[in-house]
């Protein structure tokens, strides 16, 4: 498959964009060749796509179900009880509706931990974004949360991975997992090659919870059991003393950062952005957040680094615009968040007759800023376009599947 993009505006010039297979193969203004999809429009600006590092796709089934609680009350007198009547049909459709949810807002990765990992990846690679689908450990879950059903799946599951799908094994966190299972979780993801997806010091009474159980906190437990690395991406780490931020670092743990997922479920603190370097940007679940759009999340990200500082020139749009885009990529190992060639042809093309993109002196500080999800025209992943003037396909029938499970699933 090749695209030529004509007359879209580049970093303030107008040029047009090849890309053949996967990658973008030139650049240049006004060029002559031929493609097989030809995208001709005025107004519109290209940037890299996004890439959400934490999500829970299924749970937008969920959205709007339970908000205004504290953590431990939300997840076990609402969010537990209904994922434990969610089958592999709702996973399903939740996924579908969240990765509609994603490519409508400019979103082409994400990183996912849920249940019935097959048919999360089933919905990805019919939709044709990237994920990394996590293969979830979690003790007070029987069987589904065993480390033998993560073994199966890994043995089932890792003939389904390619270019786009890889897997992780995901320990849900420490006050959800033993010991020996985060134990063998390090060491079957180092043997295997895989990356380890937890959410680390989210709130303060996990962190209370931890030091009453292993006398440590959390990072200093995880140091101990040896699980920490570079193929660990941690999640939230809002709670988190000098040296254990010293420890992440020193162990090349990749960050991952869920502004309003904190803010609205009140974890009571601020992840210390200046304390990591290529820290990368969530959503969580939909539940908590309650959508799964990355422009929203960059400006609160921004925000938040800014108001808790009393300092405007903390997380400046740049710096938020890469946590979204580039820091993501790179923490996965996809070569994508440049628009330059030889990338991944992961991008959008922003309309910037949006009013909120007018006049346009700044596209960067616009979509951090000024724009919502909805300025994105067209989305494109690994070199397929997957919305194109904001239409998907199959878009009412996934809203549809949606609105009937999450009926089902309520009543
Ligand atoms: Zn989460």
């Amino acid at each position: 498959m090749s695209i030529l993009i004509k007359n879209v505006e580049l970093k303030g010039k107008s040029v047009d964009i090849l890309t053949d297979g996967e990658r973008i193969t030139e650049i240049a203004p006004d060029l002559k060749v031929e493609a097989e999809h030809v995208i001709d429009k005025r107004h519109l600006a290209v940037i890299p796509s996004f890439y959400n590092t934490h999500t829970h796709a299924a749970m937008s089934l969920l959205r709007g179900v339970a908000d205004d609680l504290h953590l431990m009350e939300w997840l076990e007198k609402h969010i537990w009880p209904l994922e434990a009547k969610m089958t592999d049909k709702d996973i399903y459709a939740g996924s579908k509706l969240s990765i509609l949810e994603m490519i409508k807002s400019g979103t082409t990765f994400f990183n996912d931990m849920y249940w019935h990992p097959e048919v999360t990846i089933k919905a990805a690679k019919e939709m044709g974004v990237r994920a990394s689908i996590g293969l979830t450990l979690l003790d007070g879950a029987g069987e589904n949360g065993s480390k033998e059903t993560v073994d199966r799946n890994f043995h089932i599951l890792k003939e389904e991975c390619n270019s786009t799908i890889s897997l992780t094994i995901a320990p849900h966190a420490i006050y959800t997992v033993s010991e020996e299972n985060l134990i063998w979780a390090k060491e079957f993801a180092d043997k295997n090659d895989l990356m380890l997806h937890i959410h680390l010091a989210e709130t303060e009474t996990e962190v209370e919870g931890c030091i009453e159980k292993t006398g440590h906190r959390p990072v200093h437990y995880l140091e101990k059991i040896g699980f920490l690395g570079k193929n660990v991406i941690a999640a939230h780490n809002v709670w988190l003393e000098a040296d254990e931020k010293d420890i992440l670092n020193k162990r090349e743990v990749k960050i991952n950062h869920n502004p309003v997922s904190n803010m609205k479920l009140g974890v009571g603190n601020t992840f210390d952005y200046s304390a990591f370097k290529g820290v990368t940007l969530g959503t969580d679940g939909a539940s908590s957040n309650n959508n799964l759009d990355m422009s929203e999340e960059m400006k609160i990200a921004a925000l938040l680094q800014k108001h808790v500082s009393a300092d405007p020139t903390r997380l400046p749009a740049r710096e938020a615009f890469d946590m979204a885009s580039m820091n993501g990529a790179h923490a996965f190992g996809y070569d994508a968040g440049r628009i330059k060639e030889g990338m991944l042809a992961d991008m959008l093309l922003i309309d910037l007759r949006n009013p909120c993109m007018v006049p346009g002196l700044n596209v960067i500080s616009d979509l951090v800023y000024a724009a919502n999800g909805n300025s994105v025209d067209t989305t494109i992943c690994n070199g397929k376009v997957l919305m194109e003037g904001r239409v998907v396909e199959n878009e009412e029938k996934i809203r549809e599947a949606a609105i009937a499970a999450a009926r089902e699933l309520i009543n």
